[in-house]
């Protein structure tokens, strides 16, 4: 979820050493050089593509490419729509490419997703924002460094849309900072129209916390939130570590699972793809336009151990994904509770 990177990739590409892929190239097997990163146990690209694609080819969902890079032509970032518009919920996975966990678990989980539109419910899905990351095993997609501070960009970055924190004159940046961010937002914003997003859940993972998991909550309720509560529960259940209480590493309070401010005590303001979706503002071409306004926002952020136990992780994910009819249920009775 956050924009700011992390230091530190010396472990990832220790493992890369150590595959099946590079033990080839010393002549112990003939499996060909793989260019995909699977040593943690990931799909690799390919695979995950093929899963989403079902979408659009069984399922009759609309597909778009959002971005398609020239000097890769088989990497492209796709979005997948149910044909029913209206009210809907929204799914992101895959902004950060070393976090493997949620894009494996919707492609396990795909299925739920397809019942749970039949239900009715129009859904928008991103599973894979950021695919020459997860190629790669990298944070950001133009660069392997994970430190932010040298060069990477998020594809999840929307401050060039978003209100300044100071007075919300102004957008917070001149620009997207790259061509797959303009890609992602420009889409949130064409599609919010059609696709308002009352639910939106973003799959995340925190290579730094070994201690737990936790979950972010922005949007019109915040604080307190049965849904957010729900993924809390669910996620504890599937067996991983939760951090229930106590700070993040960037100072922000964690109550029973859940970040819904910042250190300050004001609304998480992390220039994310999140906030933009949760945002009642946003800048258009200089202009204050009404922005996306989702009534709950949740990040779901597993520990992804230095790279280890994905398998756990991903099935941290798939249990709230599998749980959605009951998620989307718990969003829309607030709703109707606090508009009455
Ligand atoms: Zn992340």
């Amino acid at each position: 979820m956050r924009v700011i990177g992390i230091a530190g990739w010396t472990l990832a590409l220790a493992a890369v050493i150590s595959s099946p892929a590079a033990r080839s190239e010393s002549g112990l097997d003939s499996t060909p050089p793989a260019i995909d990163y699977v040593a943690d146990g990931r799909a690799p690209l390919a695979q995950l593509e093929r899963r989403f694609a079902e979408l659009d080819a069984r399922h009759g969902w609309v597909v778009e490419t959002l971005h398609a890079y020239p000097d890769a032509p088989d990497l492209q970032i796709k979005a997948w729509r149910t044909p029913a518009t209206g009210p809907a919920l929204w799914v992101l996975a895959g902004i950060h490419g070393e976090e493997p966990a949620g894009p494996n678990a919707l492609a396990r989980e795909l299925e739920t997703l397809v019942e749970f539109a039949r239900s009715g419910v129009p859904v928008v899905i991103v599973p894979l924002c950021n695919p020459r990351a997860y190629r790669h095993n990298w944070r950001y997609p133009n660069t392997a460094e994970r430190d932010w501070k040298e060069g990477g960009y998020s594809v999840g970055d929307a401050e060039y849309l978003l209100p300044d924190l100071e007075k919300g004159r102004a957008p917070r940046a001149e620009r997207a900072p790259g061509p797959e961010t303009y890609a992602l937002t420009q889409f949130v914003l064409r599609l919010a129209d059609r696709y308002p997003p009352r639910l939106v859940l973003d799959l995340h993972e925190d290579e730094l916390s070994t201690e737990g998991g936790y979950i972010y909550s922005q949007g019109r309720h915040a604080d307190a939130n049965p849904v957010g509560a729900e993924i809390v529960r669910l996620l504890q259940s599937s067996g991983i570590p939760l951090r229930r209480s106590g700070v993040t590493r960037f100072g922000e309070p964690i109550v029973d699972g859940v970040i819904s401010r910042d250190d300050q005590g004001k609304p998480i303001r992390d220039g994310s793809i999140d906030e933009l979706l949760a945002s009642t503002d946003v800048f258009v071409a200089n202009r204050r336009v009404r922005g996306p306004s989702a009534d709950t926002v949740i990040v779901v952020e597993t520990p992804a151990f230095a790279g280890a136990r994905l398998d756990q992780r991903v099935n941290a994910h798939a249990a709230v994904v599998r749980e959605i009819a009951t998620l989307w249920r718990l969003n829309e009775s607030q709703r109707r509770s606090s508009s009455q």
